[in-house]
């Protein structure tokens, strides 16, 4: 190992550890290095974005916090997210909203039945009491009792995990925000950040539009310009933006009551939860939109008009499938449409932790549309990591070298990533 850059000249702002963007994820790492720091951790921690916290995709979130994720260490930090709002909420001395529904994943044939076993499976925690986490199998009969707009018919089986629910993503991320500004960490808007900076292979600081801020250690939670900020190092991330989208109907809590399910119904790529009196269900569609990271705007608002059909073919492709699910769909008129970028991997999972061609960077991103489901435990574990503290879910799964060398703006990895939104059939 080389020895690290020299210290920050008298003039230059610096920061022991800075986190660029803010994010969930970004504000996540924040909160928890706050916790483990304390105020007077000795060590400064600075977030910088280029806009307002919470502003980019997690503002557009559907929010769903879907436990069943088919693998152990994905379920296990989203786990450790219900953890972080309720110390949260006892920290602020507040209720933060989370609308404890539960989710209702249904099954439409025989098929479908065997993957939704091995999906409920997979959540399944050895190490925890095993009542933390329970299923409820249902009939078609069951499942329509427990969410009316279904059609019992076309449900052959379901399974409820009634501890599941969603919260308002800003609401949270808010929360994390607050936390960590608490614990003493600075948060700077209006700051671009251009590169990060390395000296002989360790992380010098971070190049913004405001001069240079000089820094040991940068935690990358850029979001869907994360893969940009990390080639600036030379640094290869597998993962591309990709469209994420759904629909709210109009209000009608006659047919979509408050305390509806939150339902995951994979055979028609679909999700669905209640929004004041309507429905807002998410389609994914067979053919996923993915950018090319090096050619986007700084604001994906603009991206809406850009480059977007207003969801219109999936929507066509997938409504349906998804209207025989659930027929009050027949009925009601569609009275807004949202759309906005998630960063998919081609395996699915989250690019997390360090980066060990260069020293001191380390990663925070490939969110796969789950990001505030999992933002406490991604908060939690690369705070530890950053600090060289045990993990409290190890990181490996989610290395961000674990698919081989990438180029990050090659349409052949833009494929396989958007090919992995497509075929999701979790939350
Ligand atoms: C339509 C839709 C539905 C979704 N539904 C769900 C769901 O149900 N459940 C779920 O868990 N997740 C869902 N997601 C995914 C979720 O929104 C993301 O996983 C999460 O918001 C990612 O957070 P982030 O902090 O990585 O990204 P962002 O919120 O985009 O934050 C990244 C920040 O980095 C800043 N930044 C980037 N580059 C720079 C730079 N060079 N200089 C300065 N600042 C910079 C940006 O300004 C931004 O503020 C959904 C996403 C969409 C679009």
């Amino acid at each position: 190992m080389t020895a690290p850059p020299a210290a920050a000249p008298a003039n230059t702002e610096s920061a022991d550890i800075v986190v660029v963007g803010a994010g969930i994820l970004g504000l996540a790492v924040a909160w928890a290095l706050g916790q483990a720091l304390g105020r007077d951790g000795g060590r400064s921690v600075l977030v910088v974005d280029r806009h307002p916290p919470a502003t980019q995709a997690t503002a557009r979130a559907a929010a769903l916090l879907t436990r069943a994720r088919g693998d152990a260490a994905t379920a296990a930090l989203v786990r450790d997210t219900y953890a972080a709002i309720a110390a949260l909420e006892g920290e602020l001395e507040e209720d933060l909203g989370l609308r404890r529904v539960g989710t209702l994943h249904v099954a439409a044939g025989a098929a479908r039945v065997e993957a939704l076993r091995a999906l409920v499976a997979g959540n399944a925690d050895p190490g925890a009491d095993p009542g933390a986490d329970p299923v409820e199998w249902l009939d078609g009969d069951g499942a329509a009792r427990l969410a009316p707009c279904l059609s019992g018919e076309a449900v052959e089986r379901a399974a409820f995990m009634p501890l599941d629910g969603f919260i308002d993503p800003v609401r949270l991320a808010d929360a994390y925000r607050r936390s960590a500004r608490r614990s003493g960490v600075r948060i700077r808007n209006g700051l671009s950040v251009r590169a990060i900076r390395v000296e002989r292979g360790h992380v010098a600081g971070i190049d913004t539009d405001h001069g240079f801020i000089a820094a040991p250690v940068v935690v990358n939670a850029a979001g869907a310009w994360a893969a940009g900020l990390a080639w600036s190092a030379g640094v290869g991330l597998p993962q591309a933006p990709v469209r994420s989208q759904y629909w709210i109907t109009e209000p009608r809590p006659d047919l979509f009551p408050r305390d509806l399910p939150v339902l995951v119904m994979p055979d028609a790529g679909a999700y669905a939860r209640p929004e004041l009196g309507a429905l807002l269900f998410g389609l994914r569609g067979r053919r996923s939109i993915a950018f090319d990271p090096a050619r986007l705007p700084a604001d994906t608002a603009g991206l809406e008009l850009a480059d977007s059909d207003g969801g219109w073919e999936t929507l066509e492709e997938g409504w349906h499938t998804l209207a025989r699910l659930c027929p009050p769909l027949f009925q009601v008129g569609i009275a807004h449409y949202v759309s906005g970028l998630s960063t998919y991997t081609a395996d699915g999972r989250f690019v997390l932790g360090p980066v060990p061609e260069v020293e001191g960077l380390f990663m925070a991103t490939g969110c796969c549309g789950a990001g505030i489901a999992a933002s406490g435990g991604i908060g939690r574990s690369v705070a530890a990591s950053v600090l060289g503290r045990p993990e409290p879910v190890e990181l490996s799964p989610f290395a961000p070298g674990r698919l081989g060398a990438v180029d990050p703006f090659s349409p052949a990895l833009r494929d396989a990533c958007a090919a992995a939104r497509s075929g999701k059939t979790a939350g």
